[in-house]
């Protein structure tokens, strides 16, 4: 099958409307030089791309469908750090071969995950070399409420969604080859298939001054909110939700080191003055997600942590690419 043939086949029926996305925001897609897109009135485009290098990002001989959850997943979390909507996909394939069950296996999967993530794939690339998927998402922001990383005030709460841990407990049953439970596989789809918290996002973003998702560890990612917002940050990691089921897995103290430092949760972390933090507990009362407050952002520059009755500074330590 040609690379042509593929697109056609594999990608092409990608493009149809989501539920719930606008027929009319795609004037080409697929199969010209150029998509052709439309921006509603009154909102940004925001924009974001992410690699998944084999060797690098993920071992050889992962499942495609894997590799498509994932790297939507990671992409469109972005988006829900800005507290945006999901509009269009871009994707970069470099493929060692024309793998025909391969790309079959990775598109069924992608178009599942475009269909929950409500994104249009309107165009992309295809070559051959080291497996290589790259994915460009795009969104709507309503003009100038995009959720930042620099706008967090002292004394406004740190709040985090959903439960930390999950994912790198995940990592830690395919590495120790533990045994398949209810546990166990709740924990390996916290890994393998990343929730973006797009919904929560949006439902934030009128009361946050502040987000960012939670992709390296949430010690190395309230570090860029510290820096670009310029001020310190306290978290009381007895305060971390944690799941019943990391609560199985392992010790209190490796679930609490493994929220505070495990990366790829995909939660978001943001932050909300005081004063807004009743009314967004209101709205927050029929949404799905749980939003628990695990800190505060100071004056005092770095990072502490509350350990046997004080504040303690520590280094920050997310996982650092190079
Ligand atoms: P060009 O050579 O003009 O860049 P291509 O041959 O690369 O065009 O692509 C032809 C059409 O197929 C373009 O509309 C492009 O966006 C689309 N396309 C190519 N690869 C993919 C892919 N993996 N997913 C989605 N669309 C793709
Ligand atoms: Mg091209």
């Amino acid at each position: 099958m040609d690379e042509f043939a593929l697109i056609r086949r594999y990608f092409q029926p990608l493009q149809q409307p989501r539920q719930g996305t606008a027929e009319e925001s795609v004037s080409v897609g697929i199969g010209d030089d150029c998509a052709v897109l439309n921006v509603p009135e009154g909102r940004q485009l925001v924009v974001s791309i992410d690699t998944l290098v084999e060797g690098t990002h993920f071992l050889a001989d992962t499942p495609p469908e894997q590799l498509a959850w994932r790297l939507l997943g990671a992409c469109v979390s972005d988006l829900a750090a800005m507290g945006a909507t999901p509009s269009w996909l871009t994707l970069a394939l470099t493929l060692p071969h024309a793998d025909e069950a391969w790309v079959s296996a990775f598109s069924a999967a992608l178009s599942e995950a475009t269909q929950l993530y409500r994104i249009r794939l309107v165009g992309g690339d295809t070559t051959r070399g080291p497996l290589t998927l790259t994915a460009q998402v795009h969104g709507f922001v309503k003009t100038d409420t995009a959720l930042l990383r620099s706008n967090a005030q002292i004394g406004d709460l740190i709040c985090v969604t959903g439960t930390l841990g999950d994912s790198r407990a995940g990592l830690e049953t395919l590495l120790t080859k533990s045994s398949s439970n209810t546990v166990v596989e709740y924990l390996r789809q916290r890994f393998y298939r990343p929730q973006p918290r797009i919904s929560t996002g949006q439902l934030i973003s009128a009361y946050a001054s502040a987000c960012i998702d939670i992709s390296d560890g949430l010690l190395g990612d309230i570090q860029h909110i510290m820096d670009q917002s310029e001020v310190g940050a306290q978290i009381n990691p007895e305060a971390l939700p944690l799941s019943a089921e990391i609560q199985h897995f392992t010790d209190d103290k490796t679930a609490r080191e493994w929220a505070l430092s495990g990366g790829e949760d995909f939660e978001l972390c943001f932050t909300v003055p005081p004063e807004q933090w009743l009314s967004l507990q209101a709205h927050l009362q029929n949404h799905d997600v749980q939003v628990t407050p695990v800190g505060a952002i100071c004056e005092a520059k770095g990072l502490q942590l509350f350990s046997q009755g004080e504040w303690c500074a520590v280094a920050a330590n997310g996982y650092k690419h190079f």
